[in-house]
């Protein structure tokens, strides 16, 4: 685990290809086809569309919308990444934090076609040798705090903008080619990367080693790329997991399965207005990397809740009679870069969660503690639950009175106003765990009762305050 606690400097590198290394751009309008023939020499050949005076403002620059803002935001000051110094510029004006590469090789997504390469070893040589192109103009070594001999992603973080689109935010076009990152929406940009976060082994000068880099592309279907996918990639090398189910199948897919979608920047939370704000993490995964305290509620009672901009935000841990299971309460306002958070006009309010350690411990690392796939043959529990209002599908008796939620959103997408708070309706003040059923035991309230403990034992929440900076709420177990 890393120590994201102080601000750390970001390398942004555009990163272009020029298989034949004759620094310049060899795409014919008349001839494109060239670039999508293995056997052409300039096979993979892509030039970025962007410059580093594109990214300055949008990463950096202190203007309420940066990744810079976003991150200072969530953490309340704690984390954030300011531009790494260029000591050696390219060219004069060269905005700091951001450099132009160029590498004698094709894009990734046609590497892998060449020679012995496959998707993963095509990724690591390009990633590798861009990286490595960056040594001549920045003193790497003196950024290692630690003398290690590795430059971790917490002593500088970095990110490829790989020259054309990005797969996860691109819309593709499928009249050129049905094959997935080689069907770009443009003839001299077709091959697109995946947004990823992995190892390398990438020595510099002065013997360090740069040993964790984000990769993703430098522009989707509307215009350079925004900051919602370079947040979530960054998160990852801080030590952040996917809250996705990116290991399932088709056949495996259970519609409305209930991730964090929206609430977190791991799960879809980061193409919250095209990227352009994205959803702050979940917050065990906020309390996990450091970036928000928590309160312990040991007993039963009232206890006030801060919101984000307050500058006063903390997690809300609500114990069990299981001491692997617990509730987090969080106040999620529609404010700041969360003014996206649902669609609509609701202001947000309190977010209730149900954290299973059990399952955490086994599948957290392996980004797989909210998936929906059957790792050992069947489905579990999801390790980091959102259990929001007017999302589950109701079960009614044979009257048609409601009873309680089953364990799959009703609808696609995240409705209007999902959160608690104090109005005129009862119905939004109050939370009972015993309406929430674990999504693969169907077990209420707890995915396990310890023994001794009755199975109506639940946790329910008033919500005393309408939506706002402060809001109490008081709890009652048993
Ligand atoms: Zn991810």
């Amino acid at each position: 685990m890393l120590n994201a606690q102080q601000p750390t400097p970001l390398l942004l590198i555009i990163a272009s290809f020029d298989p034949n290394n004759n620094g310049i751009n060899d795409y014919d309008p008349e001839h494109p086809e060239l670039l999508y023939d293995p056997a052409s020499p300039i096979y993979g050949e892509q030039w970025a569309i962007s410059k580093p005076e594109d990214y300055y403002e949008t990463f950096f620059a202190p203007n309420g919308h940066s990744l810079q803002d976003f991150y200072k935001e969530m953490t309340m000051g704690k984390f954030y990444f300011y531009p790494l110094h260029i000591d050696h510029p390219i060219y004069e004006g060269q905005p700091e934090g951001v450099i132009p590469i160029t590498v004698p090789l094709p894009h990734p997504s046609a590497l892998k076609h060449l020679g012995d390469y496959t998707n993963e070893t095509a990724a690591e040589k390009c990633i590798h040798d861009i990286v490595a192109a960056c040594d001549p103009y920045i003193d790497f070594a003196k950024y290692d705090r630690n003398g290690d001999g590795k430059i971790t992603p917490d002593e500088v973080a970095i990110v490829i903008f790989n020259a054309g689109y990005d797969r996860a935010t691109t819309k593709a076009d499928e009249s050129f080619s049905k094959v997935v990152c080689e069907n770009g929406p443009i003839p001299s940009h077709r091959f697109m990367v995946h947004g990823t976060s992995q190892y390398n082994d990438i020595e510099m000068r002065g013997g360090v080693h740069i040993v964790k880099v984000s990769n993703v592309g430098e522009y989707n279907s509307n215009g350079p790329i925004t900051i919602g996918t370079p947040a979530h990639e960054l998160a990852h090398n801080e030590g952040a997991q996917d809250m996705y189910s990116r290991y399932t199948g088709p056949n495996d897919w259970i519609a409305g399965w209930p991730m964090p979608l929206n609430f977190s920047l791991m799960s879809s939370g980061n193409h919250l207005g095209e990227g352009r704000t994205p959803a702050y993490i979940d917050p065990y995964q906020r309390h996990y990397l450091g970036w928000a305290d928590e309160i312990v509620a040991e007993e039963d009672g009232e206890y006030t809740l801060h919101s984000t901009l307050s500058g006063k935000y903390k997690t809300l841990k609500i114990p069990s009679p299981n001491p692997q299971e617990y509730f987090i309460a969080e106040i999620r306002l529609k404010e700041g870069f969360e003014r996206n958070l649902t669609p609509g006009d609701s202001k947000g309010g309190v977010v209730f969660w149900h954290i299973d350690e059990k399952i955490n411990e086994e599948w957290f690392t392996k980004a797989q503690c909210v998936s929906h796939n059957r790792p050992n043959g069947q489905r579990h529990d999801l390790g980091n639950a959102i259990l929001v209002r007017n999302m589950f599908e109701e079960i009614n008796d044979e009257n048609g009175n409601f009873l309680h939620y089953g364990p799959c959103f009703k609808q696609k997408g995240f409705c209007e106003d999902p959160f608690f708070y104090k109005s005129d309706d009862e119905k939004t003040s109050h939370f009972d765990s015993s309406l929430y059923c674990g999504a693969a035991s169907l077990s209420y309230s707890l995915n396990n009762f310890p023994e001794g403990v009755d199975k109506n034992w639940k946790l329910t929440v008033d919500v005393l305050d309408e939506p706002g900076e402060t809001m109490k709420v008081r709890i009652k177990r048993g």
